[in-house]
């Protein structure tokens, strides 16, 4: 297995800007909706994603690297070449009664490999202080980077970034007011288990820019 090494520097400089999120388009509302293309044929398990993650999420940013606080992780099985890389998904309250089972060149994966969540049942997509789930978020930032740091950092070519624009349908108030329910549970069940101050300094440090 080939290691690259990774210089710890500022992103390219930025040719053209990622868009907005949302875009109002005379009385059409369309998002932009952001990909990452994983190609695991081309994935070398070198983790230079995983440590370009843990650089642009370090406060001040790239002032360290700890890939356990990386949002992507590299499955790797060395003696069967395969490297999958998972971004972090959403937090899980709860250990999931249906799982998938992945069988790959003949081998079978142990449940939860593949999962990107952050689920109690495991130590991935964990803050290591804090314990506080992880997720991508696509490397959003002021100013906006040309592309997510995972793919600039994969220069195998295992990641690629696309985005494409996509109408939304206009929600009703009913549907808004529904999903500002949602949101304040789920900050709930994070205060509930992890405490307010942990929960507090942790939306303070993603609201800190640069
Ligand atoms: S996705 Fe790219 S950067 Fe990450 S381990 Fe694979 S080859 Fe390396
Ligand atoms: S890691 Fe994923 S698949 Fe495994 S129990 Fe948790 S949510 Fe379910
Ligand atoms: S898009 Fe950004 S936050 Fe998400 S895994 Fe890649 S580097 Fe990490």
């Amino acid at each position: 297995m080939k290691l690259l090494p990774l210089t710890m520097q500022e992103p390219r400089k930025i040719r053209t800007k990622r868009r907005s999120a949302i875009v109002d388009t005379n009385e059409k509302k369309t998002r932009i909706v952001k990909e990452i293309k994983v190609d695991t044929k081309k994935c070398a398990g070198c983790r230079a994603c995983e440590i370009a993650c843990s650089a642009f999420h370090a406060t001040p940013k790239y002032s360290s690297v700890n890939t356990a606080r990386s949002r992507i992780m590299v499955v790797m099985d060395e003696v069967k070449d395969v490297f999958v890389p998972i971004r972090a998904g959403d937090y899980a309250q709860a250990e999931c009664n249906g799982r998938n089972k992945y069988v790959l060149d003949g081998k079978e994966y142990e449940e939860c490999t593949f999962c990107p969540a952050s689920c109690p049942s495991r130590d991935a997509f964990k803050e290591p202080d804090s314990g506080l789930p992880l997720k991508c978020d696509m490397c959003e930032s002021d100013p906006p980077l040309e592309k997510p740091m995972c793919v600039e950092a994969c220069t195998f070519g295992a990641l690629t970034y696309e985005e494409r624009e996509e109408e939304i349908p206009v929600s009703k108030p009913e549907e808004t007011q529904e999903k500002r329910g949602e949101m304040k549970i789920g900050l709930e069940m994070l205060i509930k288990k992890y405490g307010f101050r942990n929960v507090a300094d942790t939306v303070a440090r993603m609201g800190k820019k640069g």
